[in-house]
């Protein structure tokens, strides 16, 4: 009942303030057809991460996880003419559909897609001394989440914004022996911040919605 609550209430605000119009109703669907998962970033989360692209004046993204671009496409469109998002995904599928999608969004010149593990991309990332990144999505594989944010903190500035979606998990985060392996992952990832003195402008912020009970972390380094 309270799932139900919160995916009516989702569905009032996506209409009301027009979050899931047009492209991006048309992206979700096009994404559903191919048979991705379901776990592209709500409508209200994405218009969220477009609006602190727009408030941090970041010009630079990074991202861990494509699926099919949907959260992509909301960040794209919100970065400034000279602006780039790299954006990397493990499976061909979704990077292909993930394509299209920025082709018909019209941002596909700002994006540089990486297809493969991503500790392998990141890796190559860094042996390319790509610049530092302004904003850091970590959005794919739970337990691979510690080292992703040690990476992010390789590829930052002070100042850049490191965002990390599904990292309250129905509460199951503070389950010490949990043998989930992605709660593993997000307990580490808490740990790893913990003990980071670049990270101490950091928060976790608990949602609810039409993707269930969960909820984000922002912090930005120092
Ligand atoms: N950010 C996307 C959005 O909101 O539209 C959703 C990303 S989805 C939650 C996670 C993605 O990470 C999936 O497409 C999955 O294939 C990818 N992934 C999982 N493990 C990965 C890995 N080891 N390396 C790179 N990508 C991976």
């Amino acid at each position: 009942p309270a799932q139900q609550q919160w995916y009516e209430v989702d569905q009032y605000v996506n209409e009301r303030l027009h979050l899931n119009h047009g492209l991006f109703e048309q992206i979700l669907q096009r994404n559903r057809k191919a048979n991705l998962p379901p776990i592209d970033v709500s409508p209200a989360q994405g218009a969220l991460l477009q609006q602190l692209i727009m408030m941090s004046g970041t010009r630079r993204v990074l991202e861990i996880g494509t699926l099919g671009g949907y959260s992509t496409i909301w960040m794209a469109q919100a970065l400034p003419q000279d602006g780039q998002i790299v954006t990397l995904e493990l499976e061909e599928n979704h990077a292909a559909v993930a394509r299209i999608n920025f082709e018909q969004a019209g941002v596909y010149e700002r994006i540089e897609q990486r297809t493969g593990e991503a500790l392998v991309q990141l890796q190559q990332l860094a042996d390319d001394q790509v610049e530092p990144f302004d904003f850091i999505f970590i959005d794919a594989d739970k337990p691979n989440n510690p080292a992703y944010l040690k990476w992010a903190l390789h590829f930052s500035h002070p100042g850049t914004i490191i965002f990390a979606d599904n990292v309250v998990r129905e509460g199951e985060i503070i389950d010490p022996h949990s043998t989930d392996p992605r709660i593993h992952g997000v307990r580490t990832f808490y740990d790893v911040i913990h003990a980071e003195p670049r990270l101490r402008h950091v928060t976790t912020i608990q949602t609810v919605g039409e993707k269930g009970y969960d909820g984000f972390l922002m912090g930005i380094v120092g």
